[in-house]
């Protein structure tokens, strides 16, 4: 008999599926919902977000939505199974940010500071909302740009995921950064970023309270990290003038890919958060942009040796992308007007 039967716990009917199963070899859970399936693949002529829609109403600059199309839902059918091959209630939770009424808007750097304060705030507000929940382990708040990417909505969102459980690439990151403190009594993070403060040469830009770089080991070819300079787990820890200097670097982060190539870049990005329980001194918040352009025209694809072994070719020399970026940076650096400097800025180490 094969071991995949559970006893008083039979298969929800084909077409209705919604669980997590588990990879007993990678340690992952993936999220299954044939739910998914039926989201609207790129309508035309309408459009779920804007304002006026059945969802939004008038009157809002962002706003959360809940995803009508959600792979996790607090409302997933509790479902259980051990053996070999294991699987677990799809709980969570799955929301939209919708970050302006204003539907052609290309990409964040569009928006005002004060706009993009506005959408950090709901970021907050999703995560003190998750962290109340006693069964969400962990949130993954996102964004994915361009048709490159599959986006089905192109009207300007982000998303997030909270999660039941810890995803392998965070919790593998904890890991090792949980050896690096116990090691050397250190946050890892913080010794990447004042290192690269340092060595400056990968620095793309900096203001009074973040930092963003192409990290020494990026695996993207103009893949960038967005650091706070102050040693926090969660964006609810970040004061209003901390959560500007955020905005303020994710503008000029998004600008200068943008400007790179003279065309929007197509990407995702995720905001990586310590879990939502427990204790996790080690962890420090931060941003990784994942751009997929490598050039004008041409895409960097995950394919043969990304997707089987996870490791990365990286084509170029990172230093020479940084240094691209740094000069696209001061190129819209008068149109945004922003707080900092394209590289590292004097005084911030
Ligand atoms: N969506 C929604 N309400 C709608 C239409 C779509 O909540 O009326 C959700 C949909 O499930 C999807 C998201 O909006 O998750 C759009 O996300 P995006 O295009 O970034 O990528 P996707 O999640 O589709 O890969
Ligand atoms: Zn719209
Ligand atoms: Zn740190």
């Amino acid at each position: 008999m094969l071991p995949y039967i559970f006893k008083g716990d039979p298969l929800p009917p084909a077409g209705n599926l919604r669980e997590l199963r588990y990879n007993p070899l990678t340690g992952q859970w993936i999220m299954v919902s044939s739910e998914r399936a039926k989201r609207r693949w790129r309508p035309q002529g309408y459009c779920p977000f804007c304002p006026g829609a059945e969802e939004t109403g008038y009157g809002w600059d962002a706003l959360v939505l809940p995803n009508r199309f959600a792979v996790l839902s607090r409302e997933a059918e509790p479902v259980m199974g051990g053996d070999i091959l294991r699987r677990a209630q799809a709980y969570g939770d799955c929301g939209v940010i919708v970050e302006t009424p204003e539907h052609n808007v290309k990409d964040l750097d569009e928006l005002s500071l004060d706009h993009v304060v506005k959408v950090l705030k709901l970021w907050q507000q999703v995560t003190a909302k998750e962290m109340s929940d006693r069964r969400i382990v962990y949130l993954a708040i996102f964004r994915n740009k361009g048709e490159e990417v599959g986006v089905s909505l192109t009207h300007p969102h982000g998303q997030y995921y909270a999660m039941p459980f810890f995803p392998l690439r965070p919790r593998l990151m904890a890991d090792n950064a949980r050896k690096y403190y116990r090691r050397f009594g250190r946050c890892a993070f913080c010794d990447i970023v004042r290192k690269e403060l340092e060595d400056k040469e990968r620095v793309v830009y900096s203001n009074g309270g973040f930092v963003a770089f192409l990290p020494y080991y990026a695996s993207w070819p103009f893949e960038l990290h967005i650091y706070p300079l102050r040693h926090v787990q969660y964006i609810t820890e970040l004061s209003d003038e901390e959560l500007k200097y955020m905005a303020d670097a994710l503008r000029a982060s998004l600008g200068a890919l943008n400007a790179l190539f003279s065309r929007q870049m197509p990407y995702t990005f995720n905001l990586f958060q310590a879990p939502l329980k427990g204790r996790w001194p080690f962890l420090h918040m931060h941003l990784e942009i994942y751009p997929l352009l490598r050039d004008r025209d041409k895409l960097k694809y995950a394919a043969g040796i990304e997707m089987s072994t996870w490791d990365f070719t990286y084509d170029s020399v990172p230093e020479e992308n940084a240094g691209l970026l740094r000069s696209a940076c001061e190129s819209v650096k008068p149109r945004l007007g922003l707080l900092g400097t394209c590289g590292a800025g004097p005084g911030i180490i």
